[in-house]
């Protein structure tokens, strides 16, 4: 019996990875400095893994970016336009792709699977030339080595490879990415040789796609390419890691068949299917690796429950192939409990970060093997019987009040139409009505005054004070550029989510917590461990504020309960509907506040709802339906009169359209920088249901200022497919990391441009 990690943070416990990055991008330091501290996190972290007793240490793992760019490097699947020369790949070349240069654009990101984090999309067509380039693997095998410590090396599978690609411009859209198959496993043998040859005696090939809805000819080409690794394979163990889900009956029936292949690691985390799959049978010759300690949470594990399921494993596979891991890679969770200065005692016995599940996968290994660190079990029941006790996380009018929900619908009684007649009445707003989505230019001045306030360097009056200020030239700057529902500008928030959080009881905040997101870019997701309320009114003072200085509509802006809840780490030890539930009741006494207090329009940002989608088709519908009536729950009981807009920070929607149609609000504002055919025929559906809809007018990612007529032509082309008395004109998100520089120049085109358009109508 023994253990295994699949993957380990590269960031490094104090996010050094992100400052050395950035230095070296910025020029203040060179390639070497650079390299030194790579090469230093990934020893520690090497080294903290064999510390743990961990046995099957995984290399590789570490990247100065993306592992799947890694892996482009590795194929020599470079595009064209980053100039390479065909010899090594650079920094300047790797981060070219990664990040874009003067000259040319970088590639483009994506979300992998349904984490936070970002890899780079291979471009891939009928022409590339495949080459073994990057040794990568090969060196971070050596590395390690030189320390005695022998790892696993660890690759992204061949075929999750191609799956995750896309065509590269100008091919054909009938070219199959799977046919190129056959041209990277001559380099995947390469690498393999190479590796065999340093050494290794195991190979880890990632291929989470197994656990999507892949049809027979996906599937197939796993096996057509394990096949054809077979020989290659021969004297290595080979592990094939699928994770994030469980798998469809089809894809584990592919998988425990694969040639030349020797152990199979499975989330057990997530995969609450795959135990039964296993039990019903599993090759007898193969290792099992089995993912129970939650790779995507920082909650310590419950040893006493994964031992059992261990045990029940241990009883289909024996022993001897029984092998204890993450449910998925550790990047995708914090990195070390140890640097949380400002968590108390109780709350931290409840969490394991990275560093801590080390020691977590290590001892249910000896456990198994008649070996169990009676002291560490006994700790760990004790946190969890506390968590589970705790007055801290159980709320009984909140668990009450969420229970309450059950069996209605949750819906204003009025239609949506009837309702924005009643609301203009009130607002009496121009047709093509101008807006924005909240925030604007957090400048240095701003952040200062707030990180002053939070170390009680200033006083809650100067703090006020400040913010007053700035609110003030927002609502000035508004109206002269003639804007018609004007926003206060979110200057007092530093996160849409952690500002409320914040708040909210329920809630914990870490000071190192951080999660890889892509590239330097890390995020610090709230913890979210007990029922959830709100002790008092988070955003009324403000909103009624910016409201006193104007005579035009001012938006109330808060977060909505599925964002806050996605972008959170979420209790897993209640279903993540019924956390949604209570974060949406929360809201629900904010929104009701703010109608109170004469505030006639509220955005709800449902910046991440599309994020929590599940996987699995089968499960999207259960998803979305709690999800979207989690919306409707927090502005259900307001007046006719009062309007609800929604944000959100995509348009990638097609599939999920009626979902966003099923949140009935009175207006939708949503991304647009890709105005392609498909946006528009959402657009008509959302038309036909006839509520307001406000497609971004210009991208506010970039610091491009559009021209009154870019942004007059793109409103036309809306009003081609959308009956005018719904378009409103915004931007397409908050104009938060620009500059004033850009904002008010783009903003003023934007005015110009409605005024264009409403003089035409
Ligand atoms: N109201 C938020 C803002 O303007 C919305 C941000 C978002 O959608 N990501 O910053
Ligand atoms: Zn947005």
């Amino acid at each position: 019996m023994s253990s295994h990690i699949i993957g380990y943070p590269r960031i490094g416990p104090k996010r050094e990875l992100k400052f050395a990055l950035e230095s070296f991008w910025d020029g203040k330091s060179n390639a070497e400095e650079l390299q030194n501290v790579a090469a230093n996190l990934r020893v520690s972290n090497w080294k903290q893994m064999a510390d743990a007793g961990i046995k099957y240490i995984p290399s590789n793992t570490f990247s100065y970016y993306d592992q799947v760019l890694d892996t482009t490097a590795m194929l020599g699947a470079i595009p064209s336009r980053y100039g390479w020369s065909g010899d090594e790949i650079g920094f300047d070349v790797y981060f070219s792709m990664a990040r874009g240069n003067a000259s040319v654009p970088a590639m483009e990101m994506t979300k992998w699977f349904d984490t936070n984090y970002h890899y780079i999309v291979p471009e891939l067509g009928p022409d590339i030339e495949f080459s073994y380039v990057s040794h990568k693997a090969v060196q971070e095998y050596k590395e390690a080595k030189a320390l005695g410590i022998d790892t696993v090396p660890v690759l992204v599978g061949p075929i999750s490879y191609l799956l995750l690609s896309k065509l590269a411009k100008g091919v054909d859209k009938s070219f199959a990415l799977l046919s190129l198959i056959d041209k990277i496993l001559p380099v995947y043998k390469e690498a393999i040789a190479e590796l065999m040859a340093a050494g290794a005696s195991w190979i880890q090939f990632d291929e989470p796609t197994l656990v999507m809805d892949l049809d027979s000819h996906k599937l197939n080409a796993f096996t057509h390419a394990y096949n054809e690794l077979e020989s290659s394979l021969c004297g290595l163990n080979v592990l094939i890691e699928t994770y994030f889900a469980d798998l469809p009956n089809e894809a584990y029936n592919t998988v425990t068949a694969l040639k030349g292949v020797t152990a199979i690691g499975f989330d057990l985390v997530r995969g609450s299917k795959t135990l039964d799959l296993i039990k019903n049978g599993f090759p007898p010759e193969k290792f099992l690796f089995a993912g129970v300690v939650d790779g995507r949470n920082i909650w310590a594990n419950d040893l006493h429950a994964s031992l059992s399921t261990l045990k029940a494993l241990e009883g289909v596979v024996g022993k001897d192939k029984l092998v204890v891991s993450t449910s998925c890679s550790l990047l995708h969770t914090a990195v070390d409990l140890v640097h949380e200065t400002k968590l108390d005692k109780e709350l931290k016995a409840w969490l394991a970060f990275a560093a801590q599940k080390l020691g977590e996968v290590n001892a249910l290994a000896n456990a198994i093997s008649g070996r169990k660190d009676e002291a560490f079990f006994s700790n760990n029941a004790a946190a969890q019987a506390s968590r589970k006790s705790s007055p801290r996380v159980t709320n009984e009018a909140v668990q009450k009040a969420a229970a309450g929900l059950e069996g209605s619908d949750h819906r204003r009684p009025a239609n949506v139409g009837a309702r924005l007649e009643a609301q203009q009445k009130k607002l009496n707003l121009p047709i093509l009505p101008t807006t924005t989505i909240g925030s604007f230019p957090q400048t240095l001045g701003l952040r200062k005054v707030r990180r002053e306030y939070k170390a009680s360097k200033i006083s809650e009056e100067e703090y006020v004070k400040a913010i007053k200020e700035e609110i003030k030239e927002v609502v000035k700057l508004q109206e002269e550029l003639g804007i018609d529902v004007l926003v206060h500008g979110e200057p007092e928030r530093n996160d849409m989510v952690e500002y409320f959080g914040e708040q909210l009881s329920g809630f914990a905040f870490t000071v190192n917590g951080w999660v890889q997101s892509y590239g330097s870019r890390c995020v610090k997701p709230p913890i979210i461990y007990g029922d959830v309320s709100r002790p008092k009114a988070m955003t009324v003072f403000w909103s009624t504020l910016a409201q006193s200085m104007t005579k035009c509509p001012m938006k109330g802006m808060l977060t909505g309960p599925v964002t806050i809840l996605n972008w959170s780490f979420v209790r897993n030890d209640q279903p993540r509907y019924e956390t949604c539930y209570q974060i949406a009741l929360a809201i629900k006494d904010e929104v009701e506040d703010l109608e109170k207090c004469g505030i006639n329009i509220i955005q709800i940002d449902e910046a991440a709802l599309r994020e929590g989608l599940p996987l699995r088709k089968s499960e999207q519908a259960f998803y979305l339906d709690w999800a979207v009536r989690s919306f409707r729950i927090t502005n259900y009981a307001v007046q006719d009169t009062t309007q609800i807009h929604t944000h959100m920070c995509y348009s990638n929607f097609n599939d999920i359209i009626r979902s966003i149609i099923d949140m009935d609000a009175d207006v939708i504002t949503i991304e647009n920088s890709r105005s392609d055919e498909k946006l528009l025929s959402v657009f008509r559906e959302g038309v036909k249901y006839g509520a307001g809809i406000g497609p971004g007018v210009y991208d506010i990612h970039s610091p491009r200022i559009p021209s009154t007529e870019e942004i007059a032509d793109r409103i036309n082309k809306m009003l081609a497919v959308i009956e005018s008395n719904v378009v409103w004109v915004n931007p397409d998100c908050g104009l938060k990391t620009r500059k004033y520089s850009e904002v008010k120049p783009a903003l003023s085109n934007m005015v110009a441009a409605a005024k264009l358009a409403r003089v035409k109508l």
